[in-house]
């Protein structure tokens, strides 16, 4: 099964990622973590990636469309994939299309978690992650039995750098203005819209996606 997930940055999209990719056995492919991976291993191309990252800015369409295109036609991916968060702009879906069409092969579900904006600032100000794993945790919600450490692997769980106010302000504006036309866009397609409280347990907006993935 080939699934595509969006919503703006703490949406939950990161921590519902993880128990899909767990239960439906699929490959996890975020191209936010795709880049961090780079930035930590310190090349010039995380270097450059780092540049637009840490500012908050999206990456270039013709360099993300790049490195996705290497990722996705590893066979890792041959047994089903989460896409997650990709594609961000218009342009990145129209190339999705082509890049899955010339491997014969279809996104299934199209999942957007739709959620309102204030309840994000608050979410993703205290989200921290295992720069191991990638594995995300809420300081409140969705803490680490291990405190500060992760419970996968006991490293010390940091906050993203683009997870500081401002700069978090600014990633929802980039990310509204694109996200218009790309949900235009699937609207044709099979898209299921999540709409998501704050009161919402990672539970119940997981049993919504399983209703929909198990149709
Ligand atoms: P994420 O972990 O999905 O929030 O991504 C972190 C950052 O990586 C974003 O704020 C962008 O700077 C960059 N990024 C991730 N995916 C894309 C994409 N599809 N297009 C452009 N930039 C991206």
């Amino acid at each position: 099964m080939n699934i595509l997930i969006m919503g703006l940055p703490g949406s939950g999209k990161g921590t519902q990622s993880d128990l899909i990719v767990e239960k439906y056995n699929i490959k996890h492919l975020s191209t936010g973590n795709l880049f961090r991976k780079e930035i930590q291993q310190k090349t010039s191309l995380g270097e450059e990636l780092n540049s637009y990252i840490s500012t908050g800015n999206l990456v270039p369409d013709e360099l993300t469309i790049r490195l996705l295109k290497e990722e996705i036609n590893k066979p890792e991916y041959n047994n089903g994939f989460l896409l997650d968060g990709f594609p961000r702009t218009l342009n990145q879906a129209i190339e999705l299309d082509k890049m899955l069409s010339e491997k014969e092969i279809k996104i299934d579900h199209i999942l957007y978690l739709d959620i309102d904006e204030e309840v994000i600032v608050e979410r993703l100000s205290n989200r921290i992650f295992c720069p191991t794993c990638q594995r995300t945790y809420h300081r409140l919600n969705n803490p680490s039995k291990l405190g500060e450490f992760c419970e996968d692997d006991n490293t010390k769980l940091i906050q993203r750098e683009d997870d500081q106010e401002e700069k978090i302000k600014n990633r929802i504006e980039i990310a509204k203005k694109e996200l218009k036309p790309i949900l235009d866009f699937y609207q044709k397609q099979n898209l299921s819209i999540i709409k998501t409280e704050k009161t919402d347990s990672v539970e119940m907006i997981f049993s919504k996606i399983k209703e929909i993935l198990n149709d």
